[in-house]
C-alpha cells in the first residue's frame, strides 16, 4: 500500500490500548489544587490586601499599587511552592483562542538570582497588538495593547505556569478582545433585569448570569491525522468519500466509550478538576468518533474561561493518547458536525432563576416578564444572533439536516406555547382549569407547570424548562462573542418592558394589570419568532421566510449586520461596544473568514496536486499495463476483454482532466479575489466563487477515490479517519 498511508495506519494500530497517566483517588483531594481561588489567597497575604482583593472583585475597585505588590508576592509564593518559573496574562484575543506571553519569575540584580513578581506585573502586561487582529483600532505608529487582570476570574497554574486571566485593551482604550464585551453587557443586563424584577421584588440588587457549556468534539488517531494535511492546518478534511458506513445505523449515540477514549476522558477531565472545572457528563455523540462533555453551570465569565481552558487541557492531555481533538464545527463531510451548546438562564442576587416559571400567579407574572422580553429580544435581533454564530467553519454546519437551522427561531414547549396563546385571546378554550398541564389563569395570570422534557433539538434556541439553550454556537468558536450578543438584545428588551409598564402606570393601571399587558404586547410583537415544529424540515424553510424572519444563507454578507443602524445602536446605547469597536469586529471577522478559506483553498489545491492525481496516474498506468498485455494475449479483439479497464481509464482522465481545470480555476479565483482592496466585499467573492470552485475540486477527487487502488491511495480514508 501506500507507504505514506500504510506507516500512518501502522502506527495508529500500536495506539490502540487505552492507559491512565494521570493519578487515581478521589477527586475531592485534588478538586481546585490548581487555582488560587479567594480562600486559598487569604493564607497567602495581609488581611489589608486580601480585603484589596475582596473589593475589586465584589465593587470592581481598582487595586492601589501597594496592595497589588502583596497580592503579587502572594500569588507568586503558591505559584512556587506548586513548582511555577513564569507567569503569564492569558486573554481572549479576536481569534477565538486564548494567547499568553510567559515572563519568567527569575531576575538577576547584583550577580545575585531571585525571583520577583510585582504588582505592576500583576496588573497590567503590554503584548505587542500589531500581532492580534484589531480591525483597524490601532493606529501603525502606536503597537502598544495593555492586558490587565480581571480580579472576577481566580488566577491558576498550568505547565508550571502563573495564568492570569486578563482582559485585552487597545492604548486608546478599545477592547481588542471578547471579555471586555462580554464584561460590560453583564452589567447592562444586571441594570436592565434588576429594574424590572424591582417591579415584584424591592430586595433584588443585582442580576447575574449562568451559562453551562456543552462541548462536543471529534478524536482522532494523532498518526493519521499527521498524514491528512488538511485536518493538519486547518482541521477539517477538504476533500474524502465519505465512509460506507458512518452514523446511519444511529449505533454511536450514548454507545459505550471505547476504552482508550475513556481513558482520555478521564485524564483530561483529572487536569480539568485540578483547575476546578466541574465536568458532569461525558458521552458518545452522534457521529461516529463524535462525544461531548459538560460541566455543572456556572456564573458566565468563569464559565467562559473555563471552557477555554477545557480546550487547551483538552488538547494537551490528548498529545499523551496519540490523539487529537478536532474542535471543528464540521470536519468530515457528510457526519454531524459539532457545537457548543450555551445553557444561558439569569438570577438574581436572592437566589431566583428569573427563568424558571413560579409557583403563585405573582411569580408567574414575573416569570412571564422575563420570557416576554426574551422573546422580543430575539425577534428583533434573530439576524444578529444567527450572524454571532456566523464563521467560516460554522457555515459548513448551520443549515445542515443534522444542525440548527440557518434562521433563528424560539422553542418554547407545548405548555408555555398554549400558555401565550391563551394570554394572546388565540385559544381561550383550551385555558382549562385542572387541565393536564394546568394551565390556569388566576385573575388574568396563567398558572404555569410546564414539562422540562419537553424537548425540540431542531431549534437554534430553546427553552428548557429553566434556561434557554442556544444551540447554534460553534464548537471551537469562543461562546463569549455569542453570549454578549444574547445578553445586550435582552438588556435592551428589559429596559423597554420597565419603560412601558412605568408609561401604564403613570397613566393610572395598576401594577400587575400593566405588567400584563406590556406581556401581551411583547408576545404580540414576536409571535413570529416561535416555532415548534421542526426546524430542520424544507417547510420551515419556506415558513420562516414567509414570515419575514432572515436567515444566514452567506457568512460575509450576514456580517453587514454590523452596520445596520439597529445593531449599532443597541451596543453604543448600553455602552457595550462603540461604533468605532462594532466596525473593528466587522473588520475582522471578513477578514479571518477570507484567511481562513484561504488556506482551504490552497491545501485543496496541494492535494489534489500531490497526492490525488499522481495517485490516479499511477493506477491508470496499472491499466494501460493491463489493455497493453490483453491485446499481446488477444490481438485484434482484445477490447471484448479489457472493456471494463477502458471505461475506467477514461473516466480516471476525466476527473483528472476536471480536478486540474478546477484547481486552475480555483488559483485564478483567489487571485481576482485578493486584488480586491475592501475586506468585506473580497470574504463575499471568496464565499461565493472561491468556495464555489472548491466543491467541485472536491466532487472530482472523491469521485476518484472510489475508482483507485485502494492500495495505492495515500490518504488515511473516512472509514479509517472514523473508525480508529
Ligand atoms: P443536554 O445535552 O440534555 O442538553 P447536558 O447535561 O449535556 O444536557 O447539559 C446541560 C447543561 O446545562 C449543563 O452544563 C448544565 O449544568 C446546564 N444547566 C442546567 N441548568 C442550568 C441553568 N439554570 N442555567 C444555565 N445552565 C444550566
Ligand atoms: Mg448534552
Amino acid at each position: 500500500m501506500a507507504t505514506f498511508r500504510q506507516r500512518a495506519l501502522d502506527e495508529a494500530s500500536t495506539h490502540k490500548t487505552g492507559r491512565y497517566y494521570m493519578e487515581e483517588g478521589p477527586v475531592s483531594n485534588y478538586f481546585g489544587q490548581n487555582v488560587l481561588d479567594l480562600d486559598k489567597m487569604s493564607n497567602y497575604m495581609s488581611p489589608k490586601a486580601y480585603e484589596a482583593v475582596l473589593a475589586s472583585v465584589k465593587f470592581g475597585a481598582k487595586l492601589d499599587l501597594s496592595a497589588a505588590d502583596e497580592i503579587a508576592a502572594g500569588m507568586m509564593k503558591w505559584a512556587m511552592e506548586n513548582g511555577a518559573t513564569h507567569y503569564t496574562h492569558l486573554f481572549q484575543p479576536l481569534t477565538d483562542s486564548t494567547a499568553e506571553k510567559h515572563e519568567a519569575f527569575i531576575t538577576v540584580k547584583d550577580g545575585r538570582p531571585f525571583e520577583k513578581f510585582n504588582g505592576s506585573a500583576l496588573v497590567q502586561q503590554e503584548p505587542d497588538a500589531s500581532s492580534f487582529p484589531n480591525g483597524g483600532l490601532r493606529n501603525t505608529f502606536e503597537a502598544r495593547g495593555y492586558s490587565a487582570w480581571d480580579p472576577l476570574s481566580p488566577v491558576f497554574l498550568m505547565d508550571q505556569t502563573l495564568c492570569i486571566p486578563s482582559v485585552f485593551v487597545s492604548y486608546t482604550g478599545e477592547a481588542l478582545d471578547t471579555k471586555v464585551p462580554n464584561l460590560k453587557s453583564l452589567h447592562a443586563l444586571s441594570e436592565a433585569a434588576t429594574k424590572v424584577v424591582n417591579l415584584f421584588d424591592e430586595n433584588v440588587s443585582s442580576v447575574k448570569v449562568n451559562l453551562g457549556i456543552e462541548q462536543e468534539y471529534f478524536l482522532v488517531d494523532e498518526a493519521l491525522y499527521n498524514a491528512r494535511p488538511d485536518l493538519m492546518l486547518c482541521n477539517r478534511t477538504v476533500i474524502g468519500h465519505t465512509s460506507a458506513k458512518d452514523q446511519q445505523l444511529e449505533d454511536h449515540y450514548f454507545g459505550a466509550i471505547p476504552s482508550r477514549v475513556s481513558c482520555f476522558m478521564k485524564d483530561f477531565e483529572t487536569e480539568a478538576y485540578k483547575l476546578g472545572i466541574l465536568l458532569q457528563t461525558r458521552h458518545n455523540e452522534v457521529a461516529p468518533n463524535q462525544f461531548e462533555c459538560a460541566p455543572v453551570y456556572c456564573e458566565a465569565i468563569k464559565a467562559i474561561d473555563q471552557n477555554m481552558m477545557l480546550m487547551i487541557v483538552m488538547q494537551k492531555v490528548a498529545e499523551k493518547h496519540h490523539l487529537k481533538v478536532i474542535l471543528h464545527e464540521k470536519p468530515f463531510d457528510g457526519v454531524n458536525g459539532s457545537g457548543k451548546h450555551c445553557n444561558w438562564s439569569i438570577v438574581t442576587d436572592t437566589g431566583v432563576n428569573l427563568l424558571s416559571p413560579g409557583k403563585t400567579p405573582t411569580k408567574n407574572l414575573q416569570f412571564l416578564s422575563f420570557y416576554a422580553s426574551v422573546l422580543k429580544a430575539v425577534y428583533k435581533h434573530h439576524y444578529l444572533l444567527m450572524t454571532s454564530v456566523a464563521t467560516l467553519g460554522n457555515s459548513y454546519r448551520l443549515g445542515g439536516h443534522e444542525a440548527p437551522p440557518a434562521v433563528m427561531s424560539v422553542f418554547s414547549g407545548s405548555t408555555l406555547y398554549r400558555v401565550f396563546q391563551s394570554i394572546l385571546g388565540m385559544k381561550d378554550a383550551d385555558v382549562a382549569s385542572g387541565s393536564q398541564e394546568s394551565i390556569r389563569i388566576v385573575n388574568s395570570i396563567p398558572e404555569i407547570f410546564p414539562d422540562n422534557t419537553d424537548r425540540n433539538r431542531t431549534s437554534p434556541f430553546a427553552f428548557t424548562g429553566n434556561r434557554f439553550e442556544f444551540r447554534a454556537v460553534g464548537s471551537s468558536q469562543n461562546v463569549a462573542s455569542a453570549v454578549y450578543v444574547v445578553n445586550s438584545v435582552v438588556a435592551e428588551s428589559l429596559n423597554e418592558f420597565r419603560s412601558e409598564v412605568d408609561a401604564l402606570e403613570a397613566a393610572g393601571e395598576d401594577r400587575s394589570s400593566a405588567v400584563m399587558a406590556v406581556v401581551r404586547k411583547f408576545i404580540s410583537e414576536s409571535r413570529d419568532i416561535m416555532f415548534e415544529g421542526n426546524g430542520y424540515s424544507k417547510e420551515w424553510e419556506k415558513e420562516s421566510q414567509a414570515r419575514g424572519l432572515r436567515a444566514v444563507r452567506n457568512v460575509p454578507e450576514s456580517y453587514e449586520v454590523y452596520h445596520e443602524q439597529q445593531t449599532v445602536e443597541l451596543f453604543s446605547k448600553l455602552g457595550v461596544l462603540a461604533p468605532n469597536e462594532v466596525q473593528a469586529r466587522f473588520e475582522i471577522l471578513n477578514e479571518t473568514y477570507v484567511k481562513k478559506l484561504q488556506i482551504e483553498a490552497r491545501i485543496i489545491g496541494d492535494m489534489c496536486l500531490n497526492h490525488v492525481i499522481p495517485a490516479a496516474v499511477k493506477y491508470q498506468n496499472v491499466l494501460i499495463e493491463n489493455v497493453n498485455g490483453i491485446k499481446e494475449i488477444f490481438g485484434k479483439g482484445y477490447l471484448e476483454f479489457c472493456s471494463a479497464e477502458i471505461e475506467t481509464l477514461k473516466k480516471i482522465s476525466t476527473y483528472i482532466n476536471s480536478i486540474s481545470i478546477y484547481v486552475e480555476q480555483l488559483v485564478e479565483a483567489r487571485k481576482k479575489a485578493n486584488r480586491v482592496e475592501d475586506m468585506a466585499e473580497r470574504a463575499k467573492m471568496y464565499s461565493h466563487e472561491v468556495k464555489d470552485m472548491m466543491d467541485k475540486v472536491r466532487e472530482n477527487a472523491d469521485k476518484l477515490e472510489m475508482l483507485i487502488d485502494d492500495e495505492m491511495w495515500t490518504l488515511p480514508k473516512y472509514r479509517e479517519l472514523l473508525f480508529f
